[in-house]
Parts: structure tokens; C-alpha cells; sequence
């Protein structure tokens, strides 16, 4: 997989060293697939067309002192339209207003796009793609990257390919711990790595009892290492350890505006190569770094919506979306990997059920069916996946 990059990283590489700010340009698609009859055909979206917004502003300043133009080519993604993408999926393709809206079907799937979201609707869960899609000329252009690491693994994981083993050995990450408390309300004197911790050893009793070999990076209220840095490095370096084939991370959510307005259940994956984490809707030439997690973005996103849609249907809460951030501990571990935000530990009512040992049973029993449905697919992918790596 890392060379399929290598022209794009060279650009990259020689934009830092070279300094060269070269004028801002359009997406383009780039050349076909470089293994013929394994990808779809990527079409290329009219030249002509407007640039789009999120890829073309310039995101990096130039140095100081420098009197050039400052504007940044960053690597072009390569877009499908999405009447091949539909193909690909094996979906049919309905426009509710052409060019812009359309719906992708077949029995079991229902899964709504538009132009210029990156939040699409599949089976009425929310799914967050790494860029928008692009209206040109009458069609929609989704990037290859969201198609293949994110929607595939979502609608057909049976075309990710193979697995290797069934997954048995997991690495639960209890978030936070010792001096650093996580998320706290003040009102109820919570913490929000108590309850990480509580979660996580509830979880590790039922998936024990579901025949997997359950690590806890944690088992009591400590911190790893002294610094935050390495005690995430070595949360990650546990599931390397014990040959994980997952690493849960478990953490409760908080904002500090709207408060009684902001809840519901998260889910993350870590962010494909090239995208911008969700939290950044522009793009930065350092999103072009390759990461262990990168390894298995099929499938993180396969784990991390199987686990948003167990949760959603077992705790019945708001669907706040399956997401994709560059966390520490998701970037740096080599196995699949999802860090789930089990709640909003600063809206009073979700922070009062939150407390509660019957939610948090409830939570742990939810994120367990998830990994069990995930577990499933699986094996069914070792019966008739088509040999392939994610
Ligand atoms: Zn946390």
C-alpha cells in the first residue's frame, strides 16, 4: 500500500524542502489504478469546474521572511463518480435531484449522499467521510479513499479481502487515569476515568465469557508513564505486545458550551492518509504522513461502525456519528482499532445515567455485540474473501 503513494509523498516532501508554493489548483482525478481489475475506474471531474474549497485553500503559511506567493498545491485526490461507486457497491443509484442528492440501494442498504457533505446516511446511522462529495457536470465524485477504506468496508466487507486468524486477543484502553482525571463534571463530582475504568473491566468480563483472551491496558486509577505522551505511546505498544487483533479505547465525552444540547454516542476511526481529521475540515500537506493506524483503515472502519450500530440499537441514544480523528493511541497501534465516546459526562441527564452501574453494564454489553458482530463478518470474510491486504 505504501507505494502506491510514493509520487504523491515525493510531492509532498519536496514542497517542505523545496519551498515551493506553487499556485493553488482544482482537484483533479490522477491516472488510473495502478493493478488493473482490482478498483473501480476512477473518472476524472471536467477541468473546467470551480475548485473545490476544502482542497484548494491554502492551509500551510510560508516561511517568514519569504516574499512568494502563498498559496499550496496540495496532492490531488482521485475521485469515482458515483454511479461507478454505486457499481462498486453493488448498489442501485437513484437521484432525489440529479447531481446533487442520490440514493444508493439494495435490499439490506440504504445509503444517502449530497453534494458538498461529508456526512452521508447509511441505514439511518450517520457516516462521516474524510472530504465532501464533489457536484460536477450533472454527477457526484467521491474521493477513492472514502469509497474504498470507508464505505466498501461498511457496505461489502466481503471485498476488503481475507483475514489472516480470527480475531481472539483484544486490548481494552480504559481512557485516562491517574492524575489525569479525563473529563470532569463539577456539579456531580465525576471523573471521567472512573468510569472508563468500570466500563472496561465489565466489558472484559463478558467478551471472556465469549471465549476472546481480554488485556486491560489498565486495571486500577493510574497513569501508564508520567508524561501523557508516553503513557499513550505505551497503551498503543501493549496491543503490539500481546499481538492484539483489536484495541477498544473507551472514553466519555464532554463540551463546555451547550451542554444540555450536546449528547449522544461517538465512534472513531483513525483518519485515512491525505484526509483531514474531522475536527479540521482543511486540509494540511502533514495529513500526507503514512501512520501505523493507517494500516488498517478498512478495517477500523468496519470495526467502528459495527460497534456505532450495536450501540445505537442497544442504549437508544443520539446518534452524534461514526467518525475519524488522529488520536495518539489509534494512530500509533497496528492492529484495528476504534476509540469509542460513550457519552457526554457534561449533560447533566447523560452524565446522571452515565454514573450509573446499570448504563455502564449496558454500554460494555453493547460495545461486546459490536465486536462480536464484527468477529462474524470476519470469519465469514476467511470462507469467501478474495485474497487481498487491507
Ligand atoms: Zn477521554
Amino acid at each position: 500500500m505504501k507505494f502506491r503513494h510514493v509520487r504523491q509523498v515525493a510531492l509532498v516532501v519536496g514542497l517542505l524542502l523545496g519551498g515551493h508554493y506553487l499556485a493553488a489548483q482544482e482537484p483533479r482525478g490522477r491516472s488510473a489504478p495502478t493493478r488493473p481489475g482490482s478498483s473501480p475506474r476512477v473518472e476524472v471531474p471536467p477541468p473546467t469546474s470551480p475548485a473545490n474549497k476544502s482542497v484548494a485553500a491554502p492551509a500551510v503559511p510560508a516561511p517568514a521572511g519569504r516574499k512568494q506567493a502563498t498559496t499550496t498545491r496540495f496532492p490531488d485526490p482521485e475521485w469515482v463518480n458515483i454511479t461507478t461507486a454505486a457499481r462498486r457497491l453493488g448498489l442501485k443509484l437513484d437521484w432525489k435531484v440529479r447531481g446533487r442528492e442520490a440514493i444508493l440501494t439494495d435490499k439490506a442498504t440504504r445509503l444517502e449522499v449530497a453534494a458538498d457533505r461529508i456526512e452521508v446516511d447509511l441505514n439511518g446511522q450517520r457516516v462521516f467521510l474524510g472530504q465532501a462529495l464533489l457536484p460536477r457536470g450533472g454527477e457526484l465524485f467521491v474521493t477513492k479513499i472514502d469509497l474504498e477504506r470507508c464505505l466498501v468496508p461498511l457496505v461489502r466487507p466481503a471485498l476488503i479481502g481475507r483475514v489472516k486468524r480470527r480475531p481472539q486477543v483484544i486490548v481494552i484502553d480504559p481512557g485516562h487515569g491517574g492524575p489525569d482525571k479525563g473529563m470532569i463534571n463539577e456539579r456531580l463530582n465525576l471523573f471521567e476515568k472512573t468510569f472508563t475504568l468500570d466500563t472496561s473491566q465489565r466489558l472484559k468480563k463478558i467478551l471472556e465469557a465469549r471465549g476472546w483472551k481480554v488485556v486491560l491496558t489498565r486495571d486500577d486509577d493510574r497513569q501508564l508513564k508520567p508524561s501523557k505522551a508516553d503513557d499513550l505511546r505505551r497503551r498503543a505498544e501493549i496491543a503490539d505486545e500481546v499481538e492484539a487483533d483489536v484495541f477498544v479505547s473507551v472514553h466519555f465525552n464532554a463540551v463546555e458550551e451547550q451542554v444540555e444540547k450536546v449528547r449522544g454516542l461517538e465512534v472513531f476511526r483513525f483518519t485515512p492518509q491525505y484526509q483531514p481529521p474531522i475536527s479540521r475540515a482543511m486540509r494540511r500537506l502533514d495529513d500526507a504522513q503514512l501512520s501505523p493506524g493507517n494500516g488498517n483503515d478498512a478495517w477500523n472502519s468496519l470495526l467502528a461502525h459495527s460497534i456505532q450500530n450495536a450501540m445505537l440499537t442497544r442504549l437508544k441514544l443520539e446518534d452524534r456519528g461514526f467518525k475519524h480523528e488522529r488520536f495518539a493511541v489509534l494512530r500509533l497501534v497496528s492492529c484495528p482499532a476504534v476509540l469509542i465516546e460513550g457519552g457526554f459526562m457534561s449533560n447533566m441527564s447523560e452524565a446522571k445515567q452515565i454514573a450509573t452501574p446499570a448504563y455502564r453494564q449496558r454500554l460494555a454489553e453493547a460495545i461486546a455485540d459490536g465486536l462480536s458482530d464484527y468477529r462474524s463478518t470476519l470469519e465469514k470474510l476467511r470462507v469467501t474473501g478474495k485474497a487481498a491486504t487491507p
